[in-house]
């Protein structure tokens, strides 16, 4: 029976397609701006600097000093870069750490942000912005955060490494994963998670194989805004709280921590709406799906431990305290004994179910 459903239709302007980085200047003039600071990380200063060249008399100049997790330390420094640059956009040219840092700046300036996403992360299409300080991690929702526009070009995922190429589908499928069993979940956002699973099983192996494939990696982009777009409309749970959890407070890598969580969350939510996460058991195989996402993601080179990430045993304890200390919507109810057993089956890797 269909369910009663609310559709927010938000707003943010997508631009899909190869070669669309070029169309950047256009779509900051759209938005009525005649100066942009272009955001990078260090390691895509590069691409940054070909850019700016390539919006000419619009770039007031580069910041090439995005990290992951957004620490408000460098958000500072980047704000009075921004307010020396004259800009009153930010293009934000890279992964969910760039893009972190673009929606840190529009919410102390107010400036537009047109965002040009080279990882499958997700957090373009979004309200959302997690930021650290004091080593945790706390997230926040404003409209004020949500990209006013977002241009994928697939050809700037060419050069994304097969690693995290796998471990970055990983993250965009746990926001799927959520999507299926959110409260505010609606028919179209679980088509679009339906669709987005389809993808990256058929695309993800074929990335393996030739990271230069440009109908896989198509594939993947699309599924990618399929997922970011989930995240951004619903309201995710214990997975996302979990992975936000070792990357505040561990310093964990964001992608690895998510591929690594993600059958382990997906298994323990399983048992309280199997109907809900059938999608997910349909699109992998495997009989369930937290044991499906697992073989998965064994079967593209995941990683399938926190050990193997360097999480101690003793690291655990205090993740669970973290994890249980506020209440938050969740299918299953949340208690210290069973977040902690989670946490020990994926420390050890076991598959689950
Ligand atoms: P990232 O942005 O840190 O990228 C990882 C590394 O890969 C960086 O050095 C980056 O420069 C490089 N890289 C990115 N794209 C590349 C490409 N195409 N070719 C070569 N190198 C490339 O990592 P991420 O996983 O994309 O993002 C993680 C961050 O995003 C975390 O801080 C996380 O909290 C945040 N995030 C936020 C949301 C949200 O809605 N707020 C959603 C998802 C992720």
């Amino acid at each position: 029976m269909m369910e009663n459903f609310v559709f927010p239709g938000l707003t943010t302007r997508v631009v899909f397609g190869s070669g669309t980085m070029a169309r950047a200047e256009e779509e900051v003039r759209r938005l009525g701006h005649d100066k942009v600071l272009v955001l990078s990380t260090p390691h895509q200063k590069a691409d940054a600097e070909k850019l700016a060249t390539s919006l000419g008399s619009l770039s007031a100049g580069i910041f090439a000093g995005a990290v992951m997790h957004t620490p408000v330390n460098v958000t500072e420094e980047a704000v009075e870069a921004f307010r020396a640059s004259g800009a009153s956009a930010v293009v934000s040219l890279g992964g969910g750490s760039t893009t972190g840092l673009g929606k840190a700046i529009a919410l102390r300036t107010g400036a537009d942000q047109v965002v040009i996403p080279t990882t499958y992360a997700g957090s373009e299409m979004t309200d959302i912005l997690g930021e650290t300080a004091g080593g945790e991690k706390t997230t926040r929702r404003s409209p004020d955060i949500r990209p006013e526009t977002v241009i994928y070009d697939v050809d700037l995922t060419l050069s994304l490494p097969v690693g995290l190429t796998v471990t970055s589908a990983m993250n965009a499928i746990a926001h799927a994963m959520e999507a299926f069993y959110a409260p505010d979940r609606n028919p179209v956002i679980v088509l679009m998670c339906r669709d987005a699973l389809a993808a990256f099983r058929d695309g993800i192996p074929k990335l393996i194989e030739d990271p230069h494939d440009r109908t896989a990696r198509a594939e993947a982009l699309y599924a990618a805004w399929c997922c970011s777009t989930a995240l951004g409309y619903v309201q995710m749970a214990l997975h996302h709280k979990l992975a936000h959890v070792f990357g505040g407070s561990l310093d964990t890598p964001h992608a690895e921590t998510h591929a690594i969580l993600l059958p382990y969350t997906t298994a323990f939510n399983e048992a309280a709406v199997p109907e809900l996460l059938a999608p997910i058991a349909d699109a992998f195989g495997g009989g369930s799906a937290g044991g499906g996402i697992w073989d998965f993601a064994r079967s593209v080179g995941s990683p399938l431990s926190l050990k193997a990430i360097g999480i101690e045993e003793a690291d655990l304890d205090r993740a669970t305290a973290i994890a249980v200390r506020n209440a938050y919507a969740n299918p299953r109810p949340i208690d210290p004994g069973s977040i902690r057993e989670l946490l020990q089956a994926a420390w050890e890797g076991r598959r689950p179910g």
